[in-house]
C-alpha cells in the first residue's frame, strides 16, 4: 500500500523498520528562527511522532529572508513564530502532534522546556542557550545536535553523551559580547542555514532509527563551497562532560 512515506521506507538507511521507529519517535527543538523553521518541515515531513517547537519571538519582516516556514501575513498578524509555524506544520502532516511553546529559555526552566525527548535539536541564535542546552542534555543523557551559521558558513556537531565530546569541549568559554562577529553585524546567506539544518535533521533521523553517527564537527561554507569535516577529542577538563 502507498504512503506518503513510501521513499523513505525504500531507502536502505531507513526502510520499514526505520520508519516505525520514526513515527513513534519525540524531538525538541530550541528556537524557531532560520534553522529552525527548515529542521521543523523537514522531520514533520519525515513522520516524527511529537515535535516541540520552542520560541520566544514574534515573526518580523527581517525574518522572511531566511525563515522559510513564514510569510507576510504572519507577520502582518504579528504571530508568535513558534505558533505560527505550529499552524503551517499541521497543514503538512496531520499525524505529528506540534506543540508550540513561546517562552524565553532560560536556567531555571530549560530542563522543563527540554522535557524528556528522544533528541534535541539546536536552533538558536546565542551561545548563552546552547551552553543551558548542553549542559541539560548532558545532565539528562539526551543527545542533541548542535548547529551554527554566521555569514556563508556553518558547523555542525551531534553531541552523544557518554559517547563523544560536549559543546563545552568544543567551546570552554563563550566570547565577551562584541569580540565575534554574529549574523546581526555581519550578515546570513539563506541558504547556510537551510544546508546546516538539513545535515542536523539528516543526523537527526539517524539517530531516530537507531544509526547513531560519529560524533565528528561538520564545517560548511556555501559560497566556496566546500565541506569537510574534523575530529574533535573529549576534553577530560571540560567543566560540563568532563
Ligand atoms: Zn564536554
Amino acid at each position: 500500500m502507498k504512503d506518503r512515506y513510501e521513499r523513505q521506507r525504500l531507502l536502505r538507511e531507513i526502510g520499514d523498520r526505520g520508519q516505525e521507529r520514526l513515527l513513534s519517535s519525540s524531538v525538541t527543538i530550541i528556537g524557531c528562527g532560520a534553522l529552525g523553521c527548515a529542521q521543523a518541515q523537514l522531520l514533520v515531513r519525515a513522520g516524527v511522532g511529537s515535535l516541540r517547537v520552542v520560541d520566544r519571538d514574534v515573526v518580523e519582516l527581517g525574518n522572511l529572508h531566511r525563515q522559510i516556514i513564514f510569510d507576510e501575513q504572519d507577520v502582518a498578524e504579528g504571530l508568535p513564530k513558534a505558533e505560527a509555524a505550529a499552524g503551517k506544520l499541521r497543514l503538512m502532516n496531520r499525524d505529528v502532534r506540534i506543540e508550540p511553546v513561546v517562552l524565553d529559555v532560560n536556567a531555571d526552566n530549560v530542563r522543563d522546556v527540554i522535557g524528556e525527548p528522544d533528541l534535541v535539536l539546536d536552533a538558536t541564535d546565542n551561545t548563552e542557550t546552547r551552553y543551558l542546552m548542553n549542559e541539560a542534555c548532558v545532565e539528562k543523557g539526551t543527545p542533541w545536535i548542535y548547529g551554527g551559521v554566521l555569514g556563508t558558513e556553518g558547523l555542525m556537531l551531534p553531541v552523544l553523551p557518554g559517547r563523544g565530546p560536549c559543546l563545552r569541549c568544543l567551546f570552554p568559554e563563550a566570547p565577551p559580547p562584541g569580540a565575534v562577529p554574529t549574523c546581526e553585524s555581519m550578515g546570513v546567506i539563506n541558504t547556510a542555514p537551510v544546508l546546516v539544518a538539513a545535515l542536523q535533521a539528516t543526523m537527526a533521523v539517524r539517530m531516530l532509527v537507531g544509526s547513531p553517527p560519529e560524533p565528528r564537527l561538520t564545517i560548511v561554507d556555501l559560497w566556496a563551497p566546500e565541506m569537510r569535516q574534523i575530529e574533535i577529542e573529549r576534553e577530560p577538563s571540560c567543566v560540563c562532560c568532563g
